[in-house]
């Protein structure tokens, strides 16, 4: 079900295939020297941006050093891909962000939570998930005891504001979309929540309605993937919140069967 996109190869001597081979072995002694890969982990190889050029600046949302946790064999970070998100030219919406918004959270976290594309505020910010959805979005987050600092990351289909908040083009998802899948290899999180329609659409490669894709787990590369509303679903129709508040106990409870100190650090200050 999980359809990587092509993968951009153009520096240096190396061949393609070549490249396959190494990010393998890197891969295969990454993991059995660090034991951290899961058998659920997705086998697929993750789509890198290697024809974007290279950009200085650091992510919006960087804290200074750049950690090597949960860096991929190939050596890319967080911080370095969240640099080839910012210097994205390969859809129009790049014309006119103020700022891109890759994505934030915890480094390791338990769950990837996916949404639509920026707003305005998190244009401004550079940041997910800011503005009036991004409220309630947190507020949804600690009824099942998640949040953002400590077991939770927060990103995008797109990563640059579609016009007037339309609803990302197929060209513009599919565009983005490697950076996501390269964020999930780098941050394995144990469940994905995709929040609403565009989410579940392209992370399941399906053009099914929300209706249609609510009330199942999906299995995304070995991650059990769920679909809930969109907050701002729910900021325009309040009879949502009974619905969005039993899928949110739904992924709770898997949430638990797969990681039962998944919430260990909620609350926490660091
Ligand atoms: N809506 C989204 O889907 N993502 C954001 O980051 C903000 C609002």
């Amino acid at each position: 079900m999980h359809e990587p996109q092509a993968i951009c190869y153009s520096d240096g001597d190396m061949t393609a295939a070549n490249k396959k081979i190494l990010y393998t072995l890197l891969k295969t002694a990454s993991d059995s020297l660090e034991g951290y890969a899961s058998p659920e982990f997705p086998k697929t190889e993750p789509a890198f941006y290697d024809d974007e050029p290279e950009c200085n600046a650091h992510a919006p949302d960087s804290t200074g050093e750049e950690s090597t946790q949960g860096q991929l064999p190939g050596g890319l970070t967080l911080g370095a891909l969240a640099r080839k998100v910012e210097a994205c030219t390969r859809c129009d919406l790049c014309r006119k962000r103020t700022h891109s918004v890759p994505g934030t959270g915890a480094e390791k976290p338990f769950v990837l939570v996916v949404g639509e594309g920026p707003g305005a505020e998190e244009d401004m910010q550079g940041l997910p998930f800011v503005g009036p959805a991004g409220k309630l979005l947190d507020k949804m987050l600690a009824s099942i005891s998640l949040d953002r600092r400590t077991n939770c990351y927060i990103a995008n289909i797109v990563k640059c504001r579609p016009p007037n908040n339309r609803t990302p083009l197929p060209e513009e998802a599919g565009a983005c979309i490697p950076f996501l899948e390269s964020q999930i290899h780098i941050l394995k999180p144990r469940m994905i929540l995709a929040a609403g329609r565009t989410a579940g659409q392209n992370l399941l490669k399906t053009g099914d309605s929300l209706g249609a894709m609510r009330g199942r787990f999906y299995d995304y590369g070995g991650i059990p993937l769920l679909v809930t509303y969109h907050p701002s679903a729910l900021l325009r129709d309040e009879s949502l919140k009974r619905p969005a508040w039993e899928d949110l106990k739904t992924f709770r409870t898997k949430l638990l069967e797969i990681a039962p100190d998944y919430a260990a650090d909620f609350g926490k200050r660091s």
